[in-house]
């Protein structure tokens, strides 16, 4: 898989961020600038996906293909609130 070095903020998934130095241990920090997040900085999570752009097109691609939350989620090794929220953001309506 081709991962693109996007950041995005955990809690909203705008790619509307901007670094802000790094915190002691030489980690980059990030900062969101949507006003309506409530997430001002945050840090990337290893445990996060960096490639959340071209994620966001296979969770809305898996979900208009009839896939459910669940399967999304397995297929894509990604927890299932990440794919709820996605399609929340794109107003894919899939709740199944
Ligand atoms: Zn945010």
């Amino acid at each position: 898989m081709t991962c693109y070095q996007e950041v995005s903020c955990p809690k909203c998934n705008s790619i509307k961020i901007t670094k802000s130095g790094t915190n002691g241990y030489g980690k980059q920090r990030y900062y969101c600038r949507n006003s309506e997040c409530k997430t001002k900085t945050f840090m990337l999570d290893y445990s996060y996906k960096a490639c959340v752009y071209g994620m966001t097109e296979k969770i809305v691609e898996m979900a208009i293909n009839g896939s459910g939350i669940r399967d999304t989620a397995r297929v894509l090794k990604i927890n299932k609130n990440t794919v709820i929220n996605t399609l929340k953001k794109r107003k894919v309506a899939l709740f199944r």
